[in-house]
């Protein structure tokens, strides 16, 4: 579980911080409120704190020495002051400082959580920067490194192309305008026509003051615009908000290919997901199947023991499902009693078997309710033959499901590759 450092010596503001950061996050938070305590409890922890939050004007540390303790045990830190006059002496103190935050009021504490959200997010983050200069790129990537992103680096678009290729979870891109190769407003449109802005930001930074540069960039897909010379604390707020968007256009999608009953992806997702895999692997000539798996004779659980006994046995399919689930598979809740799970670039009798052992995993399992045990099938059909489109190679499966049913149910069938 993610711990949150509080060294405050106002209770009331050390409470309200640390209730809300359990209850938006259920993160755990360690109080204090001087530098002796904050001591005790590091050593107590042995310094393991995701990020800290830090009062300056403590009884025993009325110079900020709190910060130069904590420190050393490399920990984030947000710093919690009364004024807003924060000394440039007080900013630059440690490298470890992520930002201040002026104590006045509700919104401020607020502002306090989404910096703590956003660094604890950023060991997950992936971004990219681009810039011809070396130093440049130097001393922007060690100034967002203490944000804890992940950062790459590139000296052109067209180096920065190959990088997106290979890591496209990549989800921040900061590039320069004028670079060797390919310049900043042609990776703008490279990028433009594979990833759209809801899924990959790109901040456009320029040393060149051209009353057009900014607009232009905007027009062409950039998401921000930021001239050269910008602090690094506006860097942070600019990174920090262009990053929140994109995770929530990530939650909606997330949310739109998801099923309510099961929380599998749904028909959507495979039409969309599902459809690109299936181009990919008609072009590059990968393997790549659908297998359909249905419940026998569900209506009649239904019928027996009522509809929510009948949801509880949905949901046991979709974590039997799970378990047999490596990365290069896709499972999906088609709808009803139907689930469908794409292959792609997995051998035939890797695939064959694995379905043989989902088979009889369901023959052998029982659903225990305490005063009912419900044991069922499932037919599965497979098609393994690319046809011309992903809808018709659905109906393909689907046509092998109808002659397992047809035989007598708890059986696969499918189609070999062709
Ligand atoms: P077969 O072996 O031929 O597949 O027979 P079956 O009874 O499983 O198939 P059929 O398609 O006749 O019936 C499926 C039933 O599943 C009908 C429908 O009411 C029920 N069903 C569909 N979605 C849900 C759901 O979300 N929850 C529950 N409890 N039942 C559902
Ligand atoms: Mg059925
Ligand atoms: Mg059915």
């Amino acid at each position: 579980m993610k711990r949150v450092l509080i060294i405050e010596d106002s209770k009331s503001v050390a409470s309200s911080l640390s209730l809300m950061i359990k209850e938006q996050f259920g993160f755990k938070t360690v109080l204090g409120s001087s530098v002796k305590q904050c001591a005790k409890i590091l050593l107590e922890y042995k310094g393991k704190f995701d990020v800290a939050l830090l009062d300056l004007g403590l009884p025993d540390s009325e110079n900020g020495e709190i910060v130069d303790f904590v420190a050393k045990f490399n920990i984030p830190i947000i710093i919690l002051t009364g004024s807003t006059l924060v000394e440039d002496e007080i900013k630059n103190r440690s490298k470890n400082i992520v930002d201040y935050v002026v104590k006045d009021g509700m919104y401020s504490f607020k502002y306090a959580l989404s910096v703590i959200n956003r660094v604890i997010k950023n060991e997950k983050t992936k971004i990219l920067l681009v810039d011809d200069s070396n130093t440049f790129l130097e001393t922007t990537k060690s100034q967002i490194e203490k944000y804890r992103l992940n950062v790459f680096t590139a000296s052109n678009g067209l180096e920065a192309l190959e990088i997106l290729e290979e890591n496209s979870d990549i989800k921040l891109l900061l590039t320069d305008y004028l670079m060797p190769h390919m310049n900043g407003l042609d990776l703008v449109r490279h990028i433009r026509k594979k990833y759209n802005k809801d899924e990959l930001s790109i901040i456009v930074t320029s040393a060149i003051k051209e009353k057009n540069t900014a607009s232009k960039f905007l027009k062409y897909g950039a998401n921000d615009f930021l001239y050269k010379g910008f602090t690094q604390e506006e860097l942070f707020v600019r990174l920090a908000s262009n990053l929140e968007l994109i995770e929530l256009f990530d939650e909606l999608r997330n949310r739109a290919n998801k099923d309510f009953l099961t929380n599998m992806y749904n028909r959507r997702y495979l039409f969309s997901k599902g459809l690109s895999l299936y181009k990919k692997a008609k072009e590059k000539k990968e393997k790549f199947a659908l297998a359909l798996i249905d419940i026998d004779k569900f209506k009649h659980i239904n019928d027996t023991y009522g509809h929510d006994i009948g949801d509880i046995a949905i949901k046991e399919v979709s974590k039997i499902l799970n378990q047999f689930l490596y990365n290069n598979e896709i499972l999906v809740r088609l709808g009803g009693e139907e689930f469908c799970i794409l292959f792609h670039k997995v051998d035939e009798e890797e695939i064959i078997s694995k379905l043989e052992l989902i088979k009889d995993e369901f023959e052998n399992n029982t659903i225990d309710l305490g005063i009912h045990k419900i044991a069922f099938t499932v037919s599965i059909g497979c098609s393994f033959n690319l046809c011309s489109s992903l809808d018709e190679m659905l109906q393909n499966a689907d046509k092998q499901l109808y002659n397992a049913k047809d035989a007598g149910r708890n059986q696969i069938r499918y189609r070999k590759w062709e």
